[in-house]
C-alpha cells in the first residue's frame, strides 16, 4: 500500500517536471523562449493571444490607443480571417502583430508536420493583411520542444512567453483581481500576457477588458512606459524581406 502510494507520488511529480519543461512559462531547457528581458528602466510589454475577437479587441485598441500605448498581439490565423479589418486597424495604430498558430489546436502538436503547417498558414494569411511577415511567434498554451523550437528558429521566428496577468484569465475571473495581480507580478522588462479570445474561438472578454484598463492605468501610475515586445527584447517584429 505505501509502496503503491510512493510510485504515485513518483509519477505526478515526473509529471508535474514534464509539464513544467513543455509549457511553464519561464522555462528554457529546451532552447531560448525569451518571457522577460531583465533590465533597470520602468519598461514593460503587454501581449495579447487568441484574437482577434471583436468587439473585445477592438475595444481593448481603442483604449490603448488613448493612452498612446502600443501592445503586440499573436493572432490565430481563422480568426484573422474571421475579422481581417480588425488585424489591419491594429497595424495601422502601431502595434505589432505576431503568430499563434491557425486553428490553436492541441493536436497539431501530436502529429508531425501539423504544427508546421499551422505556423506556415498563417504567416501567409498574415503576410496578406500586414504586407510583410512576422518574425515574433507565440505557441498555444506556450508548448515547446526542442524539434519545435528549431523549426521556428529556421523560419526566422522569435518565439515569445511572458507572465499571464492572471492565471484564471480565461475563466472570466473579475477584471479588477486580475489587475491587480497583474500589476502586482510586474517588474521591469516583464512581458505581460492577456488574452482577447479563448484558445482561438472567441468567447466572451469583457473581464479582460476591463482588467487591460486597470492594469495598463495602474502601470502608468508607477512610471511604467510601454513598449512592443520587439522594442523590449531587441529583435526585429517582421522579417526585412516580405
Ligand atoms: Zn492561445
Amino acid at each position: 500500500m505505501i509502496a503503491a502510494g510512493v510510485i504515485a507520488a513518483g509519477v505526478i511529480a515526473a509529471l508535474a517536471v514534464l509539464g513544467w519543461l513543455f509549457i511553464a512559462p519561464s522555462a528554457q531547457v529546451f532552447g531560448r523562449y525569451p518571457y522577460k528581458r531583465v533590465q533597470p528602466e520602468r519598461v514593460v510589454a503587454i501581449t495579447f493571444d487568441d484574437g482577434p475577437n471583436e468587439p473585445y479587441t477592438s475595444e481593448i485598441a481603442d483604449f490603448l490607443d488613448r493612452r498612446g500605448v502600443r501592445g503586440t498581439f499573436f493572432q490565430v490565423g481563422v480568426c484573422v480571417e474571421r475579422h481581417p479589418e480588425t488585424t489591419d486597424r491594429l497595424l495601422a495604430a502601431g502595434h505589432v502583430v505576431g503568430n499563434h498558430s491557425m486553428t490553436h489546436r492541441f493536436g497539431t502538436y501530436l502529429k508531425p508536420g501539423a504544427f508546421r503547417r499551422e505556423i506556415d498558414e498563417t504567416q501567409v494569411i498574415l503576410r496578406r493583411h500586414l504586407g510583410r511577415t512576422p518574425a515574433l511567434v507565440r505557441t498555444p498554451w506556450l508548448w515547446r520542444q526542442p524539434v519545435l523550437l528549431r523549426m521556428l528558429r529556421r523560419r526566422g521566428l522569435e518565439p515569445v512567453s511572458g507572465v499571464f496577468g492572471h492565471p484564471l484569465e480565461v475563466f472570466h475571473r473579475d477584471g479588477a483581481a486580475q489587475a491587480r495581480r497583474a500589476v502586482a507580478r510586474t517588474r521591469p522588462g516583464s512581458i505581460l500576457i492577456f488574452h482577447d479570445g479563448f484558445d482561438g474561438r472567441g468567447g466572451r472578454r469583457d473581464q479582460t477588458v476591463k482588467a487591460v484598463k486597470l492594469t495598463v492605468d495602474g502601470l502608468l501610475a508607477r512610471g511604467y512606459r510601454f513598449v512592443t515586445v520587439d522594442e523590449l527584447l531587441g529583435v526585429p517584429a517582421y522579417a526585412e524581406r516580405p
